[in-house]
């Protein structure tokens, strides 16, 4: 206690001085035979100013490429808790209706606020710094701009637009879609889903015989083609994810193999979404050596939420990856037909509050045989069916990489 209060008592000494000493300031500079060094001071001010301005628009054009360059995990802090967090354990279907304005946000960072530039024209000592600036300060923006573009984008356009089955949205319908899993390993099933009225998402297990065939029969009767890929779930035991699953007990780069080996299957999808999954899905070292390969690859991430407090969503939005998450799965009781009727009712009736739902079935025959009716009758009904690239939500963070890729793909 005794050394706080010796550091007290000398800060006070030490300010008496100091503020006899800044007051004397003002008198100083009024007085009349020191107007010269008020006009020097003024001016030297104005330098100061003047150059520190001209080093801030110098450094701009780095200072805006510097996300770019690292659009994996580094834009991480700067994504919207809003949209990327949901509460732990809490459905997201749960969630109020105003996420509707979730959907496909793109927010264009602001500007930085420009420094005050030297508005004091009458210290002739300034000029020489202005006239060291850049000639055209408006066309600096656009041009690093196109500079981002060129850097960022392998392609006109990430595979997750370029493939995605185009769709109009009318302004104030609801919009449904409708993902089939599973698929692939039982034909005769797989065969009977694509020729369901679409557009319709299709989700292929990698692991299946005769893919780049069936996928393609898929994509040419209009629906959206995904990778629904094997991860763990909890009770390993009783449930098994298939071959080459994703799996907690792999290292990081066995998980990055065995997601390449299901990535190269087959072509034409616009991402991925997890067969089983409730362990892996929990498992955020896992989690990033995904969504930093579907970042790079360009590819978007269906969240299937087979666990309540699954991190696949958020972790997929903080490195920049388009990606929604499933809201009802209709057929859980998959030989119930009127189980797999009501499901279908609250998609309709979540489409109708929030604008837009997203269900999951399997080529069950029941499930099959329900769609088969409802497809056609939704439509009449007003409802919009749409593939699952038109409800993702792209990153908050990233939002001026997803747009730049969009311009770019669309002036071409
Ligand atoms: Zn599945």
């Amino acid at each position: 206690m005794r050394w706080e209060r010796e550091l007290i008592r000398a800060a006070r000494e030490a300010a008496v001085p100091a503020s006899r000493w800044l007051s004397s300031i003002p008198a100083f500079f009024l007085a009349p035979r020191n107007r010269m060094a008020l006009l020097g001071t003024l001016a030297l001010v104005l330098m100061i100013a003047g150059a520190t301005w001209a080093i801030w628009r110098l450094a701009v054009p780095g200072r805006e490429s510097a996300p770019v360059a690292m659009a994996g995990p580094a834009p991480v802090p700067a994504q919207d808790p809003v949209l990327a967090v949901p509460p732990p354990g809490v459905p997201r279907h749960a969630e109020e209706p105003g996420e509707t304005a979730g959907v496909a946000v793109i927010v264009p960072e602001p500007p930085p606020a420009p420094p005050a530039p030297p508005s004091d024209q009458g210290a002739g000592t300034v000029l020489p710094v202005t006239a060291g600036l850049p000639p055209d300060p408006p066309a600096e923006p656009a041009s690093s701009a196109e500079g981002l573009a060129a850097v960022a984008l392998p392609a006109a356009s990430p595979p997750w637009k370029a493939n995605a089955v185009p769709v109009s949205l009318p302004a104030g319908q609801p919009v449904i879609a409708i993902v089939i899993d599973d698929l692939g390993p039982t034909r005769g099933p797989t065969l009977k889903a694509i020729a369901l009225p679409g557009p319709l998402t299709m989700a292929f297990l990698p692991y299946a015989d005769d893919l780049p065939n069936l996928t393609g029969k898929a994509r040419a009767a209009g629906h959206e083609l995904m990778i629904h890929l094997p991860m763990e779930p909890i009770d390993l035991r009783h449930n098994n994810p298939g071959p080459q699953a994703l799996l907690t007990t792999l290292t990081l780069p066995e998980v990055r193999a065995r997601l390449d080996w299901a990535l190269g299957r087959f072509e034409g999808y616009v991402g991925i979404n997890n067969h089983m999954g409730s362990a892996f899905s929990t498992w955020e070292p896992g989690l990033a050596v995904v969504m930093q390969d579907l970042s790079e690859k360009g590819l978007l991430f269906l969240d299937s939420r087979t666990i309540g407090n699954s991190e696949a969503e958020s972790t997929a939005l903080s490195f920049g990856v388009p990606a929604a998450g499933r809201d009802i799965f209709l057929d859980n009781e998959f030989e119930d037909p009127a189980a797999i009727w009501g499901q279908l009712r609250q998609v309709e009736q979540l489409a109708l509050k929030r604008g837009h739902a997203i269900a999951i079935g399997h080529p069950h025959p029941a499930t099959l045989q329900a769609l088969a009716q409802w497809l056609p009758e939704v439509q009449a009904r007003g409802f919009v069916l749409a593939p699952v690239s038109a409800l993702v939500k792209a990153d908050p963070a990233a939002g001026h990489l997803v747009q730049a890729k969009g311009a770019d793909g669309d002036l071409r």
